[in-house]
Order: C-alpha cells, then structure tokens, then sequence
C-alpha cells in the first residue's frame, strides 16, 4: 500500500492572495521525490476551527499530514493549540526549547524573553521537537492513530531548513519502506492546440499505461505532456517511460522539441553547434523577442551573431534588401516579405542561419484578409528558405510570444530535416 500525505496551509494571508502559497508547492515537489505524494491539500484561515477541520478531514485520508504557518509568537498563530486540542495532547512547556530560546533572545542582546514568544516553547504532549535551524518555532510531530502530524513554520527558510533536516530523517526511517519516488518524464510540443493534441494522442496511447499517468499541460509556448509513474527502481522507470514515448512518438514527432528544461533556444542552439552554423534574426512584429531569448541563454554568442528589428517598411528595403515593390504588390505581412527578410538578414550578417517574422500583432492593424494575429515567419538555412504562415490568438502579448516560438520551430525543423 503507497504512502500518502496531505496538506494543510494556515494563514490569512494565503487567502487573500497577498502570500502565494510556496509552501504548498515546494513540499509537493519534496514529498514526491520521497515517494510520499501529496493527495489533499487544505489552505484555511487563521481559525481554530479551520485549521481543526482541515486536519481532521487529512488525518482520515493520508499517512502523514504537514501543517505549515501559525506557529509564531503572535495572537494570530493558532496552529499548535487547535491542533493540541484536536489530538487532545495538552500544551506542556519544554524546559529545554525555553532555555535555547532564552539563549537565542541572550545573544540578540535582549536580557529578557518576550512573553509572547514563551508560547513557543509550548509543546503538544508527547511530540516530538524537530530542530529549526533559522529561528525560533521549531517542528512538532506527533502521533493522531495511525497517522503522523507535523507541524511546520509558515516562514518558507524555516520550513525547508528542518524538513532538509530532521523532518526529512524522519519521514524516510518510517516510509521507507513503503515508499517509492514519483518519477516523471517531460514530452515538450509546439505547434498543435492542446484538444487536437490530446484528440491524436488518444488514438495512439498504449492500452496498459499501467500506473503510469499522463497529463496536458499548455502554455503560450506549446503543450508539454507529463508523465508520472510511482516506482523504486529508476531504470525500470525509464524503461516504461521509453516505452510510452515511442508509443506516442508518430502523433508527437512533427511537434516535438528536445530540451531537458524545456526552452526550444536550447534545442536551436544545440542543432546550430552540431551544423556548426550561425545565426541572425531579423523581427518586425516581435520587436526583438527572439534575439532576446536566444541571448537569455549562456553562450549563445557562439551562433548568434545579431539582428535586426526591421518595423519600418524603410528599414526592411534598407536593412535588410526587401524590394518596395514585393511590399507595395504583397504587403509588409506576407511570404514573400517574410522570405526575403530572412534571405537579407543572412546576407547582410554572413550568416549560414537566420529567422524572419512579420506579422499583426494588434490590437490595431487587421483587415479582413489579414486579421490580428497574421503572421508570416520564414527560416534560412545555406540559402534554402521555408515559410509558414499562422493565425494566432489572443492578445498582444501572446500574439507575438506565439509568433516568436513558432519562427523558432521552423528554424529547429528546417536545420534537422523536418521541412
Ligand atoms: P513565524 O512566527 O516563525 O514567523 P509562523 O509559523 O507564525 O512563523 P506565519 O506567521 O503563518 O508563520 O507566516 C510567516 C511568514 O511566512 C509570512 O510572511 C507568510 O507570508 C509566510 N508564509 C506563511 N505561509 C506560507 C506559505 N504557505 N507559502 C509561502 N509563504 C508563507
């Protein structure tokens, strides 16, 4: 039987958006990699009652539950008596917490204890102390049936700083055993909505995916896919991975991109090194975007020669050699604009690489047969050009980060032989 936790976050706060809540999303990543995945999560209110019930509702559902916020020496921080009154463990004052804490207000140059911070030194009957290691509320783990409740600091330092120490010891002596890491893979596509991509992936899936769990999950920049499998052993989950990845290989191959953080620049600048090509930009609609993804990434100078940001039709015949003819005949966003912006860019640079975009990024600016979010983008390579024209949706903004990527992709695809 596989181990679950579950989570309860305490704090007004979290509710009224003025914190977000890092807790609860660093100790999911954690308790995944200790095999101890999170299955409930609770945020609640500087309330005893809610705190109460949400860790009430955890203990009947999970193995161990984190409590995190409310430990602190204010009228506010609720956390260790409702809990206390929960499990019914009075609050006893632990001598040897009142004398460390004495002596950490000492060497602050304070000769006496605060009377607030006295209630820190309270402890839940028969729980156990978990040091903290950046200030004063320490851990407290306890006992409720079978389940084990720890409460936790709200301060993010603190709550890493003892569940990197003695929280982390702990769980793995009493899970161990039973446990096994949440493993996961990353498939990252561009190009293809979400629907029609789960719509394709569904004809294809292998039927025994077995425990294994795939996830969507969509973004401005393209569709990754998740897959997540609970195993010991990590060849063995490599293995199953491998599997399914070929599985899906003939839906996802056309959109796929390598990249183990998944920025498609990396896998642009990889495929440059292996061509051992070099590369110029030249963006209208993108005002810059792409030099500045591509120049976000460390040593990228050894492709990536420059660009130009050709926004004026003028720049555009002047920069980059476009004909005013082809722009008066075609219009600034068309193919054959799109084209000879790449083919110019590469000449002017001497570069054996380069990318084009020229497009409507709105709001302004359509027109029925070039409505916003036209784009036309075109990718170079030793004087074979390609182009691809979109229609993107959405805002300014997302317009034209959809625009960047997809112009990137088609340079990723023209230099592995995809187009
Ligand atoms: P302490 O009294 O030691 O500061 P505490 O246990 O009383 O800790 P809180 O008072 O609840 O913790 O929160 C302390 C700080 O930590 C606040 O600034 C709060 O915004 C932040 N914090 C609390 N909970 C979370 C959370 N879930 N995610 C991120 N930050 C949090």
């Amino acid at each position: 039987m596989s181990v679950r936790a579950a989570l309860v976050t305490v704090g007004d706060e979290l509710l009224l958006g003025q914190t977000i809540d890092s807790n609860a999303a660093w100790l999911g990543r954690q308790l995944a990699d200790l095999g101890i995945p999170v299955v409930r999560g609770h945020t609640v209110a500087d309330s005893r009652n809610e705190i109460q019930e949400a860790v009430r509702a955890s203990t009947a559902v999970a193995d161990v539950v984190l409590v995190s916020g409310g430990l602190g020496p204010t009228p506010d921080d609720l956390t260790r008596e409702a809990v206390a009154g929960l499990l019914d463990r009075p609050l006893e004052l632990d001598e040897t917490l009142l004398v460390a804490l004495e002596a950490r207000f000492e060497a602050r140059g304070l000769d006496r204890l605060p009377a607030n911070n006295r209630s820190q030194a309270q402890v839940p009957q028969g729980a156990r102390v978990l040091r903290n290691p950046h200030g004063t509320a320490p851990g407290l783990a306890m006992e409720a049936g079978d389940t084990l409740v720890v409460l936790l600091p709200g301060v993010p330092r603190e709550l890493k700083g003892i569940f990197e120490g003695e929280l982390g010891e702990l769980l793995t002596e009493r899970f161990g055993d039973r446990a096994s890491p949440v493993r996961m893979t990353v498939i990252h596509t561009t190009g293809i909505p979400e629907s029609l991509l789960a719509e394709r992936v569904a004809d294809v899936l292998p039927p025994d995916l077995g425990a294994m769990a795939l996830a969507f999950l969509p973004g401005l920049r393209g569709v990754d896919l998740r897959l997540t499998l609970q195993e010991k052993n990590e060849s063995a989950a490599e293995a199953e991975f491998d599997r399914v990845a070929q599985g899906l290989q003939p839906v996802v191959g056309p959109y796929r991109f390598e990249s183990e953080e998944g920025d498609i620049t990396a896998s642009v600048l990889e495929a440059l090194a292996e061509h051992g090509a070099t590369l110029a930009t030249a963006e209208s609609c993108t005002g810059g975007l792409i030099g500045k993804r591509i120049t976000d990434r460390a040593g990228s100078s050894s492709a990536y020669l420059g660009g130009v940001v050709a926004y004026a039709n003028d720049v555009k015949t002047r920069q980059l050699g476009v004909e005013p003819d082809l722009i008066e005949a075609h219009g600034a966003v068309s193919e054959v604009v799109a084209r000879r912006m790449a083919e110019g860019v590469a000449r002017t640079f001497g570069a054996d690489a380069a990318i084009s975009v020229t497009g409507v990024a709105g709001p302004g600016g359509g027109s029925p047969d070039k409505p916003v979010g036209t784009v036309w983008h075109a990718a170079s390579y030793q004087g074979r050009t390609v182009a691809e024209l979109h229609t993107f949706q959405g805002n300014r903004d997302a317009v034209r980060e959809r625009a960047a990527q997809a112009a990137l992709f088609l340079l990723l695809r023209l230099l592995d032989g995809r187009v």
